[in-house]
């Protein structure tokens, strides 16, 4: 893939800035598993700030993240309350299954939500021949759900109903800080009623590797335990931990530009023929389009404007496009019309190409 593609396939397709670059070339690194590399400290001090938790681990990556604090949370036999679109359910190789022996309850409900009396309804009775719920898991923002946020009120419900359960309450906060940019509640007021909870680095951060997970002291001294455990423990991790640190001081605010981005692409996708939206749906930096009515599927869509420089990634007729920093206004709009010259072509060919 060239470098001068648009490249809205996905915000993990960031690359490190010469800024972030030298902050890594620059860092002071030491023995991460011995507790020694000042930048990984660095960087879990600011993370479990920005949530207000007492502690945080720097993980290899945000599946890594879910699976260990499932890990803590969970027994063999439990059961996990997700929407059925999470990434906990349909991305991680069932590792949820695999390493802990628990199993998810996958919800309905627009826009990767689940509502409130739908998961009050989803806990277990308590009998021999039920398994029991265990935990209730927020990904926030919902990824296939259209980056869409849970509102603050929701994730509170849902604190409440797992308090009044005693169940382990999990945010997979892969894109929290786009829900934070976007809706100016803060990190730790979303992050208030969770046990456990973690950000991705490698998404619209912009970092090349990485997440942290936050929580209690006890647990994150459990989680460390399992990432020994599991090979997840570095050494001169710093050099890594550093494109964080970078990140959480420069990558914030301007997630509001993804946004801006995102907005800029739904509206201009909206008038083209035989592609369908929902512009209001689109909360944050990933935009989800129909393109039953050009005649294309996804993969002939997508093969066709990757020749001309879009790189976009769909299944059927759904296309997903993610904005992020390596994409900016003038981008989206040359994008917006390489398509409109796809669609155009596409809807004078006759029926059954693709
Ligand atoms: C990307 C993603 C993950 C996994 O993170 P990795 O760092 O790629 O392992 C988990 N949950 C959601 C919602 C994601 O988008």
């Amino acid at each position: 893939m060239s470098d001068s593609a648009i490249n809205l396939y996905s915000d993990t397709q960031t690359r490190p800035s010469p800024a972030m670059r030298q902050a890594m070339a620059e860092a002071p690194v030491g023995d991460e598993q011995r507790g020694e590399d000042p930048s990984v400290n660095r960087l879990c001090e600011m993370t479990a700030d920005l949530l207000g938790k007492e502690a945080a681990v720097f993980m290899p990556s945000g599946t890594m993240c879910n699976q260990i604090a499932i890990h803590i949370h969970c027994r063999p036999g439990e059961e996990i309350i997700a929407h059925k679109t999470a990434h906990i359910l349909n991305f991680e190789g069932g590792g949820t299954a695999a390493f802990s022996g628990a199993q998810v309850q996958g919800l309905d409900g627009a826009h990767g939500q689940y509502s409130l009396e739908d998961a009050r309804a989803a806990i277990r009775p308590k009998d021999r021949y039920s398994p029991q719920t265990r935990m209730i898991a927020v990904e926030q923002t919902s990824n296939l759900g259209g980056g869409s946020i849970w509102p603050l009120e929701r994730i509170q419900g849902l604190g409440d109903l797992a308090a009044r359960h005693d169940l382990a309450y999990h945010m997979d906060g892969a894109r929290l800080l786009n829900a934070v940019v976007a809706s100016g509640v803060p990190a730790k007021v979303y992050a208030a009623p969770f046990d456990s909870l973690w950000l991705d680095l490698s998404k619209g951060l912009g970092c090349p590797v990485g997440a942290v997970l936050a929580g209690s002291a006890a647990f994150i001294d459990e989680a460390w335990r399992l990432k020994q455990r599991t090979g997840g423990a570095m050494r001169q991790a710093g050099i890594i931990a550093a494109a964080g640190v970078f990140a959480l001081e420069h990558n914030v605010q301007r997630l509001a530009e993804d946004h801006a981005n995102a907005r800029r692409f739904a509206e201009g996708l909206r008038n083209l023929p035989g592609i369908t939206l929902d512009v209001d749906a689109v909360e944050t930096n990933i935009v989800f389009f129909d393109i039953a009515g050009t005649g294309l599927d996804a993969d002939a869509f997508c093969s066709r404007l990757q020749q001309r420089g879009v790189i976009l990634g769909g299944d059927g007729t759904s296309i997903r496009a993610v904005t992020h920093l390596d994409v900016d206004a003038a981008g989206i709009d040359r994008a917006l019309d390489i398509i409109r010259t796809l669609v155009t072509e596409a809807a004078a060919e006759p029926a059954a190409t693709g």
